[in-house]
């Protein structure tokens, strides 16, 4: 896998991001996507971590959801927060994890990242619904770290 910086250009980072908020009109959820280089422990561990780090663990009806990217690794994990996993089954998980993994095989990085938050927000629609008043409570921006 490339460089973290050539993993994505520009435009499909920006692509993602709009895929985020397009996926969040409709569900109160938030989803995030963060790239890193490398992850020298195991990497659903470390999506954990990150899940924390990004404060992500803190929406009001524990309904985050994080794609975490280890490039070097060549590989990624999603996760949810309590909220969402006591709606969904693994199965779900499962399924989404590869869609994602097809695109990845093909080097599509991008559109696996796509699929992953347009199934992502599908199911977070349904088990949480978008209300009125509901904030962007988590930044739609890839972090990379
Ligand atoms: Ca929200
Ligand atoms: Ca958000």
């Amino acid at each position: 896998m490339p460089y973290i910086e050539d993993f994505l250009t520009t435009k499909q980072e920006e692509e993602i991001v709009e895929a985020i908020r397009i996926a969040e009109c409709d569900t109160s959820g938030e989803i995030r996507v963060h790239i890193e280089q490398s992850c020298d422990i195991d990497v659903f561990e470390r999506a954990q971590d990150v899940f924390h780090i990004l404060k992500m663990d803190n929406t009001k009806q524990l309904n985050g959801v994080l794609l975490y990217v280890a490039v070097d690794n060549k590989s990624f994990v999603i996760i949810g927060d309590h909220g969402i996993n006591n709606a969904v089954n693994t199965d779900f998980w499962n399924s989404t994890r590869d869609k994602i993994a097809i695109q990845f095989k093909s080097s599509n990085f991008k559109q696996g990242i796509i699929d992953g938050v347009t199934e992502a927000g599908k199911v977070l629609s349904k088990y949480f619904p978008w209300e009125h008043g509901d904030r962007d409570e988590l930044d739609n921006t890839i972090s990379k770290g």
